[in-house]
């Protein structure tokens, strides 16, 4: 089999070749490897590849299916993990020059299931700095770039983990969301992204950056491998005081069911100004194509849809200044070599190592935390963030799921946004609000523009129902499959 042939497929169908013995562990290692070697100088999806250890982990797998031990359906497939998630032994630098030098001393829970599934880990993969932003242009160690169009953003803030799928770099990969940042560069690189409900996938061993909105998940080709990954990675760990008591479904297991017939709503606030055309005609496509099954399609209401933007700056903001505040010089970090006294250790080494955009954060959020201001900022933010939870469970009486777009535009230009904070917060209008409320949701290509970018459709579903989301979800990819769509690079 040739390596093209190899990298073109999605994670199911390699299992089933891995399985068939079409194909050895090695093989699609070393595919994968030759395709990073060609594409990534360009595309800068990784920032730390470990190939002996790659090799290493495919070659246990093959020496595991001879003996007929294989551990499941991800033995031996590579998933590239963001630089955020700790795997033992590797570093760890949150794409900031704070961590530059630091190497995790133990998995993260997630990483543990995937081993303990057979999957073979790669390398660390690009993000904004802190998974702050938009773009991946807050990377400390250089943006990753859009295998769509060089000249664009692949999103962010796990932009090279949409970027890696997209690229065919990896079959899967991982990332992680808090307003949007699984959603967003899924949608922009044309590939499935998911979010899981808050407390569904561990956060142990995660960077934290806002720890009451982050959420593990998976990126693919496909809503199928999606939700291979998504049933691997989910489930309770007592080493998460936030993780969720319940049993994890058999997702990919539930997508072969039959559908019954689901209400979709379409909520007016987010179908204003403000969407590319093109993007709308796509969106309206999907929608049409789920009323041509059968599905109900309804208008509903989420009035508090404007105050997400807001409320999330001031939450995250004031979450992240709290879990930075552990970067001082003194433990993981890199030292400033300025740093005479104490209180200049802190000072200086943060000064040096953070970028301009976790700053602003920073002292964003240490000021709405501030006393005399947090009753006016923070607070008033927590009262909203019950509104808005209320207007979903509201909604989510009447409707299944939630059909939205999942940014307003395709993938935008580099330093298009890059100078005006506000306008690069505003490209997550869409999906800032389901953090808030801690529900799953997703994003599934749904078809490109004239110039062939990637455009993306989101869902939101109701808490803990990964199951009926990702169904209603492959309804709809089963029969386009975009996301199987590679760029000519
Ligand atoms: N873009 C948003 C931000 O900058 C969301 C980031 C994320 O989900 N990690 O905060």
């Amino acid at each position: 089999m040739s390596n093209a042939t190899i990298i073109s497929k999605t994670a199911v169908e390699l299992s089933h070749s891995l399985s068939e013995k079409e194909l050895s562990s090695q093989e699609v290692a070393q595919a994968y490897l030759e395709q990073i070697d060609r594409v990534d100088p360009q595309v800068h999806a990784f920032l730390h590849r470990d190939d002996d250890d790659f090799l290493a982990q495919a070659n246990a797998s093959d020496k595991r299916r001879a003996e007929g031990n294989t551990l499941g359906p991800l033995d031996g497939i590579p998933v590239a993990i963001k630089d955020v998630i700790s795997v033992q032994g590797q570093p760890l630098t949150a794409a900031s020059k704070i961590l530059e030098n630091y190497i995790s001393p133990y998995d993260a829970t997630v990483i543990r299931k995937l081993k303990d599934a057979g999957a073979v880990i790669g390398g660390r993969l690009n993000l904004d700095e802190f998974a702050m932003g938009s773009s991946t242009e807050n990377s400390a160690y250089g943006p990753t770039r859009n295998p769509w169009d060089f000249n664009r953003v692949p999103g962010g803030s796990s932009g090279g983990s949409s970027a890696a799928v997209a690229a065919r770099e990896a079959p899967l990969t991982l990332g992680s969301d808090t307003g949007g940042s699984i959603r967003q560069p899924a949608s922009l690189c044309g590939v499935v992204g998911v979010k899981p409900t808050y407390g569904m996938v561990s956060r142990y061993g995660l960077a934290a950056f806002a720890s009451s909105l982050d959420q593990i998940g998976p990126f693919s080709q496909t809503v199928e491998d999606a939700a291979l990954l998504l049933e691997t990675i989910s489930g309770h760990d007592p080493l998460d005081s936030t993780s969720f008591p319940t049993e994890v479904p058999q997702y990919s297991a539930a997508l072969r069911d039959p559908l019954t017939p689901c209400t979709l709503g379409l909520p007016k606030e987010f179908f204003g100004e403000g969407i590319d055309d093109e993007v709308r005609k796509a969106i309206d496509q999907t929608i049409e194509f789920y009323r041509s099954l059968g599905h109900k399609i309804v208008e509903i209401s989420l009035p508090t849809t404007d105050l997400a933007v807001p409320v999330y700056y001031v939450i995250a903001t004031a979450e992240a200044s709290s879990n930075l505040a552990r970067y001082d010089g003194i433990r993981y970090t890199s030292r400033s070599e300025q740093s005479e006294n104490a209180i200049n250790v802190y000072a200086k080494s943060r000064g040096e190592g953070f970028g301009e955009e976790v700053k602003r954060r920073c002292i964003l959020g240490a000021y709405g935390l501030s006393s005399g201001y947090y009753d006016a900022y923070y607070l008033k933010a927590q009262k909203t963030r019950t509104l808005i939870r209320e207007d979903f469970s509201r909604v989510f009486k009447e409707v299944d799921v939630i059909l939205t777009p999942t940014a307003p535009t395709p993938a935008f230009k580099f330093g298009e946004k890059s100078n005006d904070p506000i306008s690069m917060y505003l490209s997550d209008i869409f999906t800032i609000s389901t953090n808030l409320a801690g529900l799953p949701a997703l994003s599934v290509p749904c078809g490109f523009t004239n110039s062939g970018l990637p455009i993306g459709m989101q869902l939101i579903g109701q808490a803990f129902e990964e199951s009926s989301l990702l169904s209603i979800a492959h309804a709809y990819d089963r029969e386009h499959r975009f996301g199987c769509q590679s760029p000519n690079i």
